[in-house]
């Protein structure tokens, strides 16, 4: 680990690591992103391993496979909402290559910017690469590109801890803080440090669910996805609760208005709508990934409830 983090630091601002690179190899493709040196971590023994229990919390290492977590019998039986996410990303073959180190650290996503070059050449390019105008919003200093993992909105849900490594030490970060809200300068983090592990927190009680929206169920980005995550006393009364939206926006949204409805109260049908409620009126996606947006933002009230139904199901 240790001689990666120096390879990547003798690189300088062109050398990138690479996992599965099912995200950063087409990106490259496309000239989107164009390091002269790549890292590979995937060989790395310390990001490969799962360790720890359900009382403890467990670790994930960066470069453990989707495939992986989706068929992890810890996972599947303590912290299901991980392995169902999990299972909705792409397909077999590239969950068989891609990893949640990489799925964390996703570019993000726009239909002006996910296209090849000479199309990109086409309309001048944009803000995001090569270009000075954002096509989405051309008034707008700012670039929307959408935040497009399905598991950023779980861990941010749940309170999972990323660490990261380079040649200047570790450090841990909170998945919520990890995400800054420009498509461009997506994630607080320095293209030097490494990814080397997720901890997900014990599950003392807490139950998490996530739903997915997208055109394709067999395999495609999400265009919304809603992790809701709760933590309620005996007689069910809710002592914390958190929504999180993804595929929205350049970074997750945490939904604070429906935490604060949801906690002191049970999980019944009438919260349940006012949470729904507050998270359509947070919801802002723009005109740049599929579906009307406007429609997107109505599934978001959809989802949200959806999502609060899967976790009063849970016994
Ligand atoms: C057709 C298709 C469909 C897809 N559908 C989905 C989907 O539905 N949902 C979804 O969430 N994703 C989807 N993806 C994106 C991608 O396959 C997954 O997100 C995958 O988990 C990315 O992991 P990777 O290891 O391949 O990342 P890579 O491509 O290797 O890396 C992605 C980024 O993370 C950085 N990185 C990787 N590991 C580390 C590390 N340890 N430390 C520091 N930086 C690191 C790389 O530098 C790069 O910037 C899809 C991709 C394709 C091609
Ligand atoms: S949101 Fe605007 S600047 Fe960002 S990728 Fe799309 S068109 Fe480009």
């Amino acid at each position: 680990m240790s001689e990666a983090v120096k390879m990547i630091a003798d690189a300088g601002p062109e050398g990138q690591f690479v996992a599965g690179g099912t995200d950063l190899y087409p990106n490259m493709k496309r000239r989107q992103q164009t390091p002269r040196t790549v890292v590979s971590v995937m060989r790395l023994p310390e990001l490969n391993q799962i360790s720890g229990d359900e009382r403890s919390g467990i670790r994930i290492g960066a470069s453990v496979t989707l495939t992986d977590i989706c068929e992890h019998p810890l996972i599947n039986h303590h912290y299901p909402v991980v392995a169902k996410a999990a299972r909705t990303i792409s397909t077999p073959i590239l969950r068989n290559m891609g990893t949640i180190g990489g799925n964390l650290l996703l570019d993000t996503r726009c239909n002006y910017y996910d296209q090849n070059y000479e199309w990109r050449k086409g309309i001048n390019f944009c803000l995001k690469k090569d270009g000075d105008i954002c096509w989405v919003a051309p008034g707008s200093s700012k670039c929307w590109a959408v935040q497009s993992s399905d598991l950023v909105p779980v861990m941010v849900a749940i309170g999972a801890h990323l660490r990261f490594a380079s040649t200047s030490g570790e450090r841990i970060v909170d998945a919520e803080d990890l995400y800054n809200d420009d498509g461009i300068a997506y994630l607080h983090k320095r293209p030097d440090e490494l990814l080397v592990d997720i901890h997900l927190p014990p599950t003392n009680g807490w139950r998490a669910s996530y739903r997915k929206l997208r055109r394709r169920g067999a395999f495609d980005f999400p265009v919304l996805g809603v992790a809701a995550f709760i933590k309620a006393s005996h007689d069910g009364t809710i002592e914390q609760a958190r929504i999180v939206l993804g595929g929205i926006s350049p970074s997750p949204i945490h939904v604070q208005e429906a935490g604060r409805e949801l906690i002191g109260n049970k999980l019944d049908e009438q919260h349940m709508q006012i949470a729904a409620e507050a998270a359509y009126i947070k919801a802002r996606p723009l005109d740049n990934t599929d579906f009307v947006y406007n429609w997107r933002k109505q599934m978001a009230r959809q989802y949200t409830l959806r999502a609060l139904q899967d976790l009063a199901s849970i016994p």
